[in-house]
């Protein structure tokens, strides 16, 4: 297939961890922030091919995994009200709330359905009007122009049943909280290309600038990935710490205008949790105030419900990149894909399950069979 077997070719993608290994006088730490990039890199064994001076973090790119607790409580409080019907997408609904998920909240009657997009939830609310229609909106600057396209065409067509519950993200803060983190470990990152496909990489310049970082924007498959990392490792070596553009085929500087557009119309930036993490000034999105009525927090009273996060599970540190997730004490033992403690273990995108998923927890070493 046309822009994926040539991302996937195995004589690309040794030749490019040869050239790396060619380059490399030092350890480097090098974060890969989103989850997508974490499974491509557990799922072909990327961080195996590399010189063992390479080291991979895995950054807190995975929406569902840093959507905090209480977003999940209150999901599952909405959800078991009468005559809600609470549309997400599949991957939210084994996500671990304090009592429960949406999935257990479903088998015991609630009317919790799957979704694959906002505009679907919205012409359910229009095709059901006696209903209350709740969408969650959960995700990084990729999905925000979806769920803004359904708020705005809710007002503009008057669908007064229809309202999203907000837990969207946004990368360069927490980029920002990843690097003035007395713990931190990153050295270079590879920024996530859908994001700057949707933000273009402007932002990206002050952080490389401020605290002296190579930003790679970087693709999903193999041959991506490991580009990224020589292109990072070159700014590395030579002490640079630039933004450059791995993704071109998808990402320009500016991004994508109407969307930003768009966006800005119908979100602003707000503080918002982290799971595992706590809050991050200006690093999410709210409804303004012209769309607050499409704000299921407000609409089911549920905006002043707070809740601590569980304290085994530490999968703050494996989204900052401090620790991996074969160093956490309940890693295929107390927390597993089918009795999770995190949503970093079911998630699609959670290094946990990717861990889980790919068997690394039954290896002896993660560094067995990487370059010297
Ligand atoms: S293995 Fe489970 S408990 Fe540990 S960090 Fe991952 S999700 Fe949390």
């Amino acid at each position: 297939m046309k822009f994926v077997d040539e991302y996937r070719d195995q004589a690309k993608a040794e030749a490019l961890a040869q050239a790396i290994a060619r380059i490399t006088t030092k350890p480097w730490s090098i974060m890969e922030v989103c989850g997508g990039q974490t499974h491509s890199i557990v799922k072909y064994g990327i961080d195996e091919l590399l010189p063992k001076h390479i080291s991979l973090l895995h950054g807190p790119g995975c929406p569902v995994c840093v959507t905090p607790l209480e977003l999940i409580d209150k999901a599952l409080q909405i959800a078991v009200q009468p005559n809600v019907i609470f549309c997400s997408f599949g991957d939210m609904l084994r996500v671990p709330g304090s009592a429960g998920d949406l999935f257990s909240a479903k088998a015991k009657g609630a009317d919790v359905r799957i979704v694959y997009s906002p505009l679907d939830a919205l012409k359910l609310a229009r095709d059901t009007p006696e209903r209350q229609v709740v969408f969650f909106a959960v995700g990084f600057e990729t999905t925000a122009p979806a769920n803004a396209m359904a708020v705005f065409q809710a007002h503009a067509h008057q669908v007064s049943n229809f309202s999203i519950l907000v837990s969207h993200v946004l990368v360069p803060p927490a980029i920002t909280a990843i690097l003035s983190a007395p713990d931190n470990r990153t050295q270079g990152f590879l920024a996530a290309g859908h994001v700057c496909t949707v933000m273009g990489f402007d932002a990206y310049l002050p952080l490389a600038k401020r605290f002296h970082v190579p930003i790679v924007v970087t693709g999903f498959e193999p041959v991506d990935i490991l580009q990224g990392i020589l292109m990072c490792v070159e700014q590395l070596e030579q002490g640079r710490a630039e933004v450059q553009n791995q993704y071109a085929r998808s990402v320009q500087r500016e991004g994508n205008r109407p969307a930003q557009q768009l966006m800005s119309q119908v979100f602003r930036v707000v503080a918002r949790k982290w799971r595992g993490v706590g809050e991050i000034p200006n690093s999410g999105y709210s409804l303004r105030d012209t769309f607050a009525a499409y704000d299921a927090e407000t609409r089911f009273d549920v905006a002043g419900y707070h809740v601590n996060e569980d304290s085994e599970c530490i999968a703050g540190q494996v989204l900052r990149g401090v620790k991996k997730p074969k160093e956490c004490p309940a890693f295929g033992a107390r927390c597993t894909p089918d009795r999770p403690l995190g949503a970093t273990m079911v998630s699609s995108e959670g290094a946990c399950a990717a861990y889980y998923q790919y068997r690394r927890h039954e290896q002896t070493s993660g560094a067995a069979g990487k370059r010297s």
